[in-house]
């Protein structure tokens, strides 16, 4: 169950409420947000919800008996707005393009990126300053200099920045830089992470499938964001591994379709990641934004063959002034609909 609190609720009347749950030998964890106070009661013994609805202090109560509650759109009808400030949002009905080089190479590249993405009229710029690479011996990123840098670069052109945070520890440090944490594929399950994430920023963090994750699980990844205080949450299929060798990886549409049914979070597509090879990104970009995606995020560099970085699947700038085109079209055909 998930209880919203009344803003003014009063001590007495929270603990009546988690005693009456506790009663109902429910496990109650409280939740504090941006955006609100709940109580999510996990257990199992079906009850009448008049029994608590009827309480002071609560504003609604909703019966969620997935795994995720405070996620789902079984209780929050609304979508979630992730409002980045400088009228920048991402929203249901909205569509967002974030660009950028996989990695961030040093300032020309920086500057060269934002005068091609400021031409196209896109604020999002995504690169990594921290690189989770397969190999020890691979670029792995200029780190917090490097975002520094960007961050000035960036502040001067209106651009806001989505990177990936790879450890705890680097929370702090990064927080005055960023606009969107990016939780990589391979920490879709550092519970610590996204607990601290939930903790330590009110910044929107998007948090990737994970490498052979399951849909179920990475609902159950941004779960432990919000329900640690962070509610500000967007998800992003970037193609999952498989049995298929021809390609990266493969991107699921399914995935799009569905989590949008599930979850009131923004839904972010990753054709870059997702497939992996340059010339199929556009159609599958397309394809995303018809199977419902609220965003697309994906990899250019002025000379992709010289990128630090997944070179093989990074547009060059006409490649990517075109699928800007192209994208835009696609939504507003399925706006059409
Ligand atoms: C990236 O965005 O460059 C990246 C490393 O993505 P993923 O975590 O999806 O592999
Ligand atoms: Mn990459």
């Amino acid at each position: 169950m998930i209880i919203q609190f009344e803003q003014e609720i009063e001590e007495g009347q929270k603990e009546a409420i988690i005693n009456r749950v506790k009663g109902l030998k429910y496990k109650p964890t409280e939740v504090k947000t941006q955006k609100g106070d709940y109580l999510v009661g996990t257990g199992s013994k079906d009850f009448d919800i008049r029994s608590i609805g009827s309480m002071d202090g609560i504003k609604d109560i909703h019966i969620v008996s997935d795994g995720f509650k405070l996620v789902s759109r079984k209780w929050k009808v609304n979508p979630t707005v992730i409002d980045l400030g400088d009228g920048i949002v991402i929203e249901e009905g909205g569509f967002q393009i974030m660009a950028g080089p996989c990695s961030i190479e040093g300032e020309d590249q920086i500057r060269k990126t934002i005068a091609h993405l400021k031409s196209q009229g896109i604020s999002i710029m995504r690169g990594g300053v921290y690189k989770p690479r397969s190999s020890p011996y691979a670029f792995r990123g200029l780190g917090i200099d490097g975002l520094k840098v960007w961050y000035e670069l960036a502040k001067e052109a209106g651009m806001k920045i989505i990177t990936e945070v790879m450890q705890v520890s680097q929370i702090a440090e990064m927080d005055p830089y960023v606009d969107i944490y990016q939780v990589g594929a391979r920490n879709t399950q550092n519970f610590n992470l996204l607990d601290e994430l939930g903790k330590a920023t009110d910044k929107p963090v998007m948090i990737k499938r994970g490498i052979s994750g399951t849909i179920d699980e990475l609902l159950s990844s941004a779960e432990y964001v919000f329900s640690g205080g962070n509610e500000r949450l967007l998800l992003c299929e970037r193609g999952i591994r498989t049995y298929e060798k021809a390609t990266r990886n493969t991107m699921d549409l399914n995935a799009i379709a569905v989590l949008k049914e599930k979850t009131h979070l923004p839904v972010i597509a990753d054709p870059s990641h997702g497939i992996g090879i340059r010339a199929h990104v556009e159609p599958i970009a397309l394809a995303s934004i018809m199977a419902g995606a609220d965003g697309v995020i994906f990899e250019s560099h002025e000379i992709p063959e010289e990128a630090y970085s997944d070179g093989q699947q990074t547009l060059n700038f006409a490649e990517s002034n075109r699928l800007i085109d192209r994208m835009r079209k696609t939504f507003e055909l399925r706006k059409s609909f």
